[in-house]
């Protein structure tokens, strides 16, 4: 059988255009809400140098990343670096963003909570300079 331990798991998906993302972004959906299910689950694929906007999640979010090498920074702490297997617990309404780090793409499931109607409230871009800052580290 071909070896295919190294191919991503994921397909790229469409190319994120909602203005929240700086760089390229795509979103492949996995998995819609439904009556048992009070989440959507995505695989987001970030370009090297691509990252979320600052944003906020009412009822918190996992991610599982899959690719590569990035970021996630909570506002106000030091940015963690994020590399394949590693599973991130985002608490409600914590100020942050994740993204691919300056020299690697990196891919990540999202499984995003809703509250209400809301998954996700759009902040700020994460400025040159706050990337910069992290790639520094
Ligand atoms: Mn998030």
């Amino acid at each position: 059988m071909p070896d295919n331990s190294d191919a991503p798991l994921f397909k790229k998906g469409a190319k994120l255009t909602n203005g929240y993302f700086t760089g390229d972004a795509y979103l492949l959906p996995l998995l819609a809400r439904d009556k048992n299910n009070d989440f959507v689950i995505g695989n987001v694929s970030f370009e090297t140098g691509a990252r979320t906007n600052w944003h906020t999640h009412p009822k918190g979010q996992v991610l599982i990343v899959n690719e590569g090498v990035g970021f996630y920074q909570e506002k106000g702490k030091p940015a963690q670096s994020i590399k394949k297997g590693d599973v991130i617990n985002i608490p409600e309404n914590v100020e942050h963003w994740h993204g691919a780090a300056a020299t690697s793409q990196m891919a990540h499931i999202a499984i995003t909570n809703f509250l209400g109607d809301t998954n996700v409230v759009w902040l700020k871009p994460v400025s040159e300079e706050e990337y910069n800052t992290v790639n520094k580290q």
